[in-house]
């Protein structure tokens, strides 16, 4: 049996292999593998001088100042900071959030928690395209609203936000913008200062660097108060203590150098890649697109499939690793939030699939993608009639 064709970049992507090089550098006896913050020697100095190196290569992705980088966990742990830090810190000049319903979950149970808390949020239904507008979200401003939190590009949907118009709106209200940007590293460009976003979480493993690192971009200036949620040695400013994780950290700073140099070919071949998924699928009948294909980065597509379910399709293509647009749990089937947050009728929701391409999804992949797709259709199909 082949090894599955792996079609689910957007749930994480495997880690480049000129980043597990550079890695492997800063794990054995000769490598550089001392804690960073030992400052008695000249290990502990090169250690440093990794993280600091790789602090500048993500500060460079996203035209920000190496300052206001503070290493994390990854971007789940980032969005705890950014909203729990923030909101507790600045508790005096008000308690409310603005969210959206489909945001990804480190979002969204992070502003139940703080509902739980005493802090007031508002969640905003999006578009059918899963997007929300300005126009709503000043609807949706008050004055005491301090933070407002919405993604980049949508990890199920893969739409874009059009975020330098709602950060507009988020300052006009004195309010500070945090983005979720996971998905869309190295897949648009993401200047803090042109696009106004005064935080923003990041994850190493969703753009080709390890899993279980990540950061949070604090701006600087004005300076934003954040309380920290990890305490101990009074790391990374204080915002978060741990010894920092060198290999991880300077696996992430070369998968966002590579992200730099080599993001817009990959953009453009996967663009390719993607519309020629569309094309064979042109031909066959009862698809939805659940993806605005117009407003998305081209990496993910979510597809729903009329007349069938979407277990057995997921079944019946099971060489190719992808996701479905539900969540099971012990009992039932039920559709995913942000599909049914979207308005997708139930039936549609439970029928969708997540098609996802990266770096090393070939055009192989994609012919072999269609002719199982449709095979698998035809099947199931024939058997529903
Ligand atoms: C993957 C993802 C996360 C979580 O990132 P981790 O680094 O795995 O914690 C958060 N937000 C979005 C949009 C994601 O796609």
């Amino acid at each position: 049996m082949s090894a599955p064709i792996y079609l689910d970049y957007a749930a994480t992507t495997p880690v480049d292999p000129r980043v597990a090089e550079v890695m492997s550098q800063y794990l054995t006896l000769d490598g550089i593998f001392a804690n960073p913050a030992s400052r008695s020697h000249m290990l502990g100095w090169q250690a440093e001088q990794a993280v600091e190196s790789a602090r500048r290569q993500v500060a460079d992705l996203i035209a920000a100042d190496p300052r206001e980088i503070v290493w994390t966990s990854g971007a789940t742990e980032a969005d705890n900071l950014a909203l729990t830090g923030f909101m507790r810190a600045n508790r005096a000049r008000g308690r409310h959030l603005v969210t959206s319903l489909i945001e990804h979950k480190a979002v969204v149970d992070t502003a139940k928690a703080l509902e739980d808390e005493g802090f007031d949020v508002t969640w905003l239904t999006p578009g059918r395209d899963g997007r929300v507008t300005p126009e709503q979200l000043r609807d949706a401003m008050r004055d005491d609203t301090v933070l407002v939190s919405l993604m980049a590009v949508h990890n199920e949907l893969g739409v874009i936000h059009d975020l330098a118009a709602l950060a507009e709106v988020t300052h006009a209200f004195g309010a500070t913008f945090h983005v979720d940007a996971a998905q869309a590293v190295g897949r648009i460009p993401l200047d803090v200062g042109r696009l106004g976003i005064d935080l923003m979480s990041l994850s190493g493993h969703k753009a080709y660097g390890p899993k279980g690192i990540g950061a949070l971009y604090v701006r600087r200036s004005p300076e934003l108060r954040l309380e920290a949620l990890i305490h101990g040695g009074g790391h990374e400013r204080g915002m978060r203590s741990g010894t920092l994780p060198t290999h991880q950290i300077a696996g992430m700073g070369q998968a966002f150098a590579i992200a730099a140099t080599e993001g817009e070919a990959d953009q453009a071949r996967i663009s390719a890649l993607r519309d020629r998924f569309l094309d064979g699928l042109d031909d066959l009948d009862g698809i939805h697109r659940n993806t605005a294909v117009e407003v998305a980065i081209p990496n993910i597509l979510n597809l729903a499939f009329t007349g069938v379910e979407g277990e057995s399709l997921l079944m019946a293509l099971r060489d190719i690793a992808l996701s479905t647009g539900s969540a099971c749990n012990s009992a039932s089937v039920e559709p995913s939030y942000v599909l049914k947050g979207i308005g997708l009728p139930r039936p549609l929701a439970l029928a969708s699939l997540r098609f996802s391409f990266g770096r090393f999804t070939t055009e192989a992949d994609i012919n072999r993608t269609l002719d199982v797709l449709r095979h698998a259709l035809d099947g199931l199909r024939r058997r529903a009639v």
